[in-house]
């Protein structure tokens, strides 16, 4: 069964997506996504291809009338791609040539400029889970692209939040965030184009979030020397956390730009951004999305952002 379902009570859509209980976990002997395997007859560099288990797809599905006033389902309409980074089956962000992540910004614009051009979608979500740890059933370095036919509710605060305090000030929050000596001193590095930060309001021990300098709504209004310094600056990232434990550190990374075809345009109020969640607290311990954090959106951080921040930025790490 795929549709979209709405909860009446918290005004959110909710996708049912039968299909994805059974996706196969990777077989332990071979790779489906390596060159010239399942999933690809010849060689590839990077690749975008639809998700075989989508939580949504582009197929106009009918769906059943319901006998309710209160509740409500729609087809679930969009798109769910996998992203592949490269062929090598044994590197992953923190060891790829920074040409290659290069071109993987590249098709991660390609794919965004395409999908935009559907006008049904109204949000494009691209992140990728690294590790079994956020439920990566790949070892074969990949992100995904969620493109959904509604915002979801987090990503529809944010860009309500954005565009209210533009609306009061007639300047964009971010950029007066990357302004602010509160928000800045917890810097972990920069580059000519991003920062990349603790924020303040950190949910996890070892957050990150990169912003660009320049005032940048979406991924695909970046220069060509901001997406490179965009690479380096993800690379930097995944190369620090590798650096922690001295081990393969999972993360989710996030990208956020702003909701499309909603007849609002987002450009003076919307700033690019990712953002790094990762898991752990600890080399042993991992922080749960528990009652708390499940239940109500309060997290509960065991960590002082300050401290976080110094620890990370006194890692070494090569370039
Ligand atoms: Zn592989
Ligand atoms: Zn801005």
């Amino acid at each position: 069964m795929q549709e979209l379902r709405y909860n009446p009570v918290t005004g959110e859509w909710v996708i049912i997506s039968a299909a994805t209980n059974e996706r196969p976990t990777q077989p332990a002997d071979s790779c489906p996504v390596c060159p010239r395997s399942q999933e690809f007859y010849g060689d590839y560099d990077l690749a975008a291809f639809d998700n075989r288990f989508p939580a949504l797809s582009s197929d106009l599905s009918s769906v059943e009338e319901i006998d309710s006033n209160l509740l409500k389902r729609g087809p679930s309409r969009g798109k769910c791609e996998v992203l592949m980074y490269t062929s090598s089956h044994g590197l992953s962000v923190p060891n790829m040539g920074l040409i290659q992540l290069e071109k993987l910004v590249e098709m991660w614009c390609d794919r965004y400029k395409e999908i935009s051009k559907l006008d049904f979608i109204k949000s494009i979500f691209i992140f990728e889970n690294r590790g079994r740890e956020v439920g990566a059933s790949l070892q074969h370095a990949h992100g995904q692209l969620y493109s959904f036919p509604f915002v979801p509710s987090r990503l529809e605060k944010k860009a309500k939040t954005l565009s209210d305090y533009y609306s009061c000030n007639r300047s964009c929050l971010i950029c007066d965030l990357l302004t602010d000596n509160s928000f800045t001193k917890n810097t972990v590095f920069e580059n000519d184009s991003f920062m990349a930060v603790v924020p303040f309001f950190a949910k996890f021990p070892y957050e990150i979030h990169l912003y660009p300098f320049r005032h940048v709504s979406r991924i695909i209004d970046l220069t060509a020397v901001e997406k490179r310094d965009l690479a380096h600056a993800i690379r930097k990232t995944a190369k620090l956390y590798d650096s922690i434990y001295e081990e393969e550190f999972p993360y989710m990374m996030t990208l956020y730009n702003p909701p499309e075809n909603c007849g609002f345009v987002y450009d003076d109020s919307y700033h690019f951004h990712i953002e790094f969640y990762p898991p752990k607290r600890a080399k042993d311990k991992l922080k749960w999305m528990a009652s708390v954090e499940t239940g109500t959106w309060a997290f509960v951080n065991p960590t002082e952002p300050e401290a976080m921040a110094d620890t990370m930025k006194r890692l070494e790490v090569q370039q």
